[in-house]
C-alpha cells in the first residue's frame, strides 16, 4: 500500500452565507471527501512557554485559556467534548511527529529573516519548527495545521501558530488582550486593541475542531479579521450549531455526508485486515485567518 502524505490548502468559501462548514479533505484514494473530525472527546492543549514577548505580563496565556473556555462553555450545553489545559511546554513543534500535540505558538521571527538560504529545511517546509519561525504568508494573522488520517479523516493533532514575525515591509501584527479602546491603524500599542489574542484563538480553535471558513462576515469562522476585531470571541449560533451537531453528547461524531458515512462503514469493516500503521497515511490541512489591514497594506504597496 502506498502511504503518501497529502497536503491540502483550503481556500475560503465563496459560496452563499452558511451557518457553518465542516473542513473537508480528499481521501487517500483521491476520489472521495472526508470530514476532518476528532474521534475522541478530550482535546488537551498546550501553550508554548515563550508566549508572546510583546504582550504585557502573562496576559496572552489567559486570553488563550479564555478562548478554550468559550468552546468549553458551548460544549457543556450539548456535547461531552472536553477542552483540557495541559502543561506549558518549551520549544513546541507543529505537526504530528514532533511529539507535541495541540500546541499554541507565537512565531516571533519570520523565516526569511533567520533561515540561511542553503538550509535543507527550505525544501521540505520544516524551517518553522527548526528555527522557531513563521513560514507562511505575511497577511496571515494565525494558522491552524491539522494532521488527520487520509483514510478516515480522524484528527491526530492540531496546532495553532500566531504570526508575530516581521512582514516584508517591516511591520508586524501586534497581539493584544484588552477590549478597548481600538487602536488606530499604524498606531498599535499594547494599551489599545490591535489583533486580539482571544478573538484569534477562538477562530483557530474552530479549525482545530473541524470547521472551515464561511463567507458570513459576522461568523466566528469568517476568514478575515480587521484591526481591533473582537466579534469572534463570541461563538456565533451557526458555528455553535455545527459543533453541537458534529459532537453530540453520548453519540459518535456525525459524518458530514452520505459519502463519508459509506466510507466510515467500509473502514470499520476493514479495520482488522487493513491496519495500516504507515506514518505516511496522514494528511495535513492548514487554515488561516487573514488580516484585512495587512491585505490593504499589501495592495497599497503593490500600487506604488
Ligand atoms: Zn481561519
Amino acid at each position: 500500500m502506498r502511504c503518501a502524505g497529502l497536503a491540502l490548502g483550503l481556500l475560503a468559501s465563496t459560496a452563499l452565507a452558511q451557518p457553518y462548514l465542516r473542513t473537508r479533505a480528499l481521501s487517500n484514494t483521491g476520489n472521495s471527501e472526508l470530514c476532518v473530525t476528532w474521534s475522541v472527546r478530550q482535546l488537551t492543549y498546550r501553550q508554548d512557554t515563550a508566549g508572546s514577548s510583546r504582550t504585557p505580563v502573562e496576559a496572552e496565556f489567559t486570553a488563550i485559556d479564555n478562548a478554550f473556555a468559550a468552546w468549553q462553555a458551548l460544549a457543556r450545553g450539548c456535547s461531552d467534548f472536553e477542552f483540557v489545559r495541559g502543561p506549558r511546554i518549551a520549544d513546541a513543534g507543529v505537526g504530528k511527529g514532533t511529539g507535541d500535540d495541540n500546541v499554541i505558538i507565537f512565531r516571533e521571527e519570520n523565516c526569511r529573516d533567520v533561515v540561511p538560504l542553503a538550509d535543507p529545511c527550505q525544501t521540505d517546509s520544516s524551517c518553522g519548527n527548526k528555527h522557531r519561525c513563521w513560514e507562511h504568508g505575511d497577511a496571515t494573522i494565525a494558522l491552524t495545521t491539522s494532521t488527520y488520517s487520509t483514510r478516515t479523516g480522524v484528527v491526530f493533532d492540531s496546532d495553532i501558530e500566531f504570526n508575530a514575525g516581521k512582514s516584508a515591509d517591516g511591520t508586524r501584527f501586534l497581539f493584544t488582550t484588552i477590549s478597548s479602546p481600538p487602536c488606530s491603524e499604524g498606531m498599535e500599542t499594547p494599551f489599545c486593541t490591535a489583533y486580539d489574542i482571544q478573538n484569534t484563538a477562538t477562530h483557530e480553535i474552530g479549525h482545530m475542531v473541524g470547521f472551515d471558513h464561511v463567507s458570513e462576515p459576522s461568523s466566528t469562522m469568517a476568514p478575515t479579521a480587521p484591526l481591533a476585531d473582537l466579534q469572534k470571541r463570541v461563538i456565533d449560533p451557526g458555528t455553535a450549531s455545527g459543533f453541537c451537531g458534529t459532537y453530540p453528547r453520548g453519540k459518535p461524531p456525525v459524518p458530514c455526508d452520505e459519502l463519508a458515512q459509506l466510507k466510515s462503514r467500509i473502514t470499520a469493516r476493514n479495520t482488522g485486515t487493513l491496519g495500516c500503521t504507515c506514518e505516511g497515511a496522514r494528511g495535513a490541512v492548514a487554515l488561516q485567518l487573514v488580516g484585512l489591514w495587512a491585505l490593504r497594506r499589501r495592495r497599497r504597496s503593490q500600487a506604488r
